[in-house]
């Protein structure tokens, strides 16, 4: 899952984030891809209970690739709590001010962990 700020952040510029994406599902790394603008928002909320509620354990695993980790855990422990999702299965990648290659490089080793 891609986070990218409302893309409007400099941190996000210099990298594609669909390029970024596409790499992972061309590679069937993973099972499903997103971008949110801003998951630490209201909506973000609503997202996250529609995606985790019900389906907690299906889910093995969710990185999210946008700000710091600790920041990402600080943001969504709530969320994760309410929607009952163990918060250790959920990854912080921060890809901040990153090429789309390095951004890529970066998720490929959380996807590796
Ligand atoms: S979760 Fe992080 S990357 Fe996403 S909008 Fe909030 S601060 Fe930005």
């Amino acid at each position: 899952m891609l986070c990218v700020c409302q893309g409007t952040c400099p941190s996000f510029q210099k990298m594609n984030i669909f390029e970024v994406i596409n790499y992972f599902r061309r590679n069937e790394k993973i099972d499903f891809v997103a971008i949110h603008p801003q998951l630490c928002a209201t909506d973000g909320d609503n997202f996250w209970k529609i995606l985790l509620g019900g389906n907690t354990n299906e889910i093995t695993k969710i990185i999210v690739a946008g700000c710091a980790p600790e920041m990402q855990k600080r943001l969504f422990r709530e969320i994760f709590r309410d929607t009952g999702f163990d918060e250790s299965r959920h990854i912080g990648v921060d890809i901040r001010n990153m090429t789309t290659e390095e951004a890529i490089k970066a998720i490929e080793e959380a996807l590796n962990r």
